[in-house]
């Protein structure tokens, strides 16, 4: 999968996925990500990409032009599945979301900031919208971020153990079960005996059993969905 990040902070983003997983999914070359720099498709020499808004009102607005000269340079070289821009009225990430996007080829993410873009690019140039909460962030870059990781981790041969995505929560509307490592007892607080008893099966029914009883208690609202 190839993402292209369209950004006014290209340095923000540098070290998000450089680390554990992504790393390693890019070092696979499952997943690659490229940074790119909005200003160096501005057309005057102070690389501007933002201007006063019509009609009066605080706050700068992300111009058509760079952004619409990048996404058509990016365009002329291959074919995109989606161009998202990242926005706090779009469609909510949730793992269904992720999961969707996980299985795209190229997309672009378009990273805003100041008030946001030009509506004529949001018209004419985006395809898909994701906020990533209702909650407003002062740049897309770091939504971006948190996308990337969301899907990047799904994308098969990324997780050493391709089937451990699955049990996570929020695949099949429930929360994970909890999870011990060594030692078996600590102060006294011991790891469920279940878990040690070696019987993958009577394990597995606990692990439902914990995992649906989690749901019921902290997000009921995902079993009527
Ligand atoms: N004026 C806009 C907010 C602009 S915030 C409004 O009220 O809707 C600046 C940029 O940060 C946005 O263009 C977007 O790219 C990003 N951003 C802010 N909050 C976000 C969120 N919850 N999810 C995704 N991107 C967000």
């Amino acid at each position: 999968m190839r993402i292209d990040i369209i950004t006014v902070l290209p340095e923000l983003l540098q070290s998000p996925f450089n680390h554990s997983i992504l790393k390693r999914a890019r070092e696979k070359g499952l997943l690659e990500v490229n940074l790119i720099n909005l200003r160096d498709y501005a057309s005057d020499k102070h690389k501007t990409v933002d201007d006063y808004q019509y009609g009066g009102g605080a706050g700068m607005v992300m111009m058509i032009e760079p952004i619409a000269k990048c996404i058509e340079d990016l365009k002329s070289q291959r074919d995109y599945d989606e161009v998202i821009y990242m926005s706090p009225d779009g469609e909510l990430l949730d793992q269904k979301v992720a999961n969707k996007i996980s299985l795209l080829q190229n997309i672009i993410i378009l990273c805003g900031h100041y008030k946001g873009v030009d509506e004529r690019v949001r018209e004419h140039f985006v395809t898909k919208e994701i906020s990533i909460g209702n909650y407003v962030l002062s740049g897309g870059e770091l939504a971006a971020a948190i996308l990337v990781d969301a899907v990047g981790r799904l994308i098969p041969g990324v997780l050493n153990d391709e089937s451990s995505a699955l049990f996570d929560s929020f695949q099949d509307n429930l929360i994970a079960p909890p999870v011990y490592t060594r030692p078996e007892e600590f102060r006294g607080w011991k790891v469920p005996d279940i878990l040690l008893s070696g019987d993958t099966k009577k394990i597995d029914a606990w692990r439902h059993e914990q995992s649906l009883q989690r749901t019921k208690e902290r997000r009921p609202d995902l079993l009527s969905e």
